[in-house]
């Protein structure tokens, strides 16, 4: 059984990219089968995983807009996951979805027919409410919330539940919120901590754990097109992320079982 999460947050830099990359690099080394996607036209997970979107002629664009095949455009990771590369073009998407019927829907029909049967497919959205994001949420099974515990980081998280609300109403019934998950998290701040238990009384939000602390080896992952996983093996960051993977492989266990 395949679980899509959408990774989501319409505030940039919170560590959506990130959490993508190494979350899906954590499932592969627990021997799950992880399929990417980039859903941002700024290509950033793509690039951080070593593919120069400039290199490619194919991406998740044609998929998602003219029908090509995703296999056509799919790459494989030297960290092992699959990935459906962005290029800029993406940016043209919005535009080019907007007259279409049930562009809300074009993601997970794409999803729907893959031939692999993946375990995890991990969907990095773009910094926006606006068309793909909300077909990321169409097609995802849970939203997980990266969350930069600062002042009025809380604001945001309240739009995007509103958009959660709607895509439940109108397109995607079964969308559940798996909870937020705090980046760039300095825990020795009583103020981190306060954001942190200020969001999720007020929503009601699960806190995924354990925090993912603030460390500078993030910054240099990307420019080694690999995970920080691969780049440091042993960095609490990295570390942090494998302990999440773990907890999320066990709730789509329990999900699987019908609980
Ligand atoms: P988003 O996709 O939400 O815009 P990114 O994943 O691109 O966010 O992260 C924004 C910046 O923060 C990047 O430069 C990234 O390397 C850095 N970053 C992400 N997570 C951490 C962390 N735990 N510690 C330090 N820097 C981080
Ligand atoms: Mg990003």
């Amino acid at each position: 059984m395949t679980t899509t999460l959408a990774i989501a947050n319409q505030k940039g830099g919170v560590a959506k990219t990130t959490t993508v990359a190494s979350l899906g690099a954590a499932l592969a080394e627990l021997g799950h089968r992880v399929l990417l996607v980039d859903l941002d036209p700024q290509a950033c997970l793509t690039f951080s995983l070593g593919i120069d979107p400039e290199d490619l002629e194919l991406s998740v664009h044609q998929v998602l807009t003219r029908g090509l095949a995703p296999s056509e455009a799919m790459v494989t990771t030297e960290d092992g996951m699959d990935l459906l590369p962005a290029t800029i073009e993406l940016a043209r998407a919005e535009a080019d979805l907007l007259m279409r019927t049930g562009r809300e829907q074009v993601l997970r029909g794409v999803l729907e027919d893959l031939d692999t049967d993946y375990d995890w497919v991990l969907l990095d959205c773009p910094p926006s409410l606006g068309v793909l994001t909300v077909a990321a949420l169409t097609a995802a099974d849970g939203v997980l919330i990266p969350l930069q515990c600062e002042t009025l980081s809380h604001r945001g998280v309240g739009q995007l539940l509103d958009t959660v609300h709607d895509v439940r109403r109108f397109t995607n019934r079964g969308l559940e919120v798996w909870g937020v998950l705090p980046t760039l998290y300095d825990g020795r701040t009583n103020h981190a901590r306060t954001v942190l238990e200020t969001t999720s009384d007020t929503y009601d939000l699960q806190v995924v754990e354990p925090p993912i602390p603030k460390t500078i080896k993030f910054a240099e992952a990307p420019a080694a097109g690999r995970s920080i996983l691969a780049t440091n093996r042993g960095n609490k960051g990295a570390q942090a992320y494998r302990e999440v993977a773990v907890g999320l492989a066990a709730r789509a266990g329990r999900a699987a079982q019908g609980a």
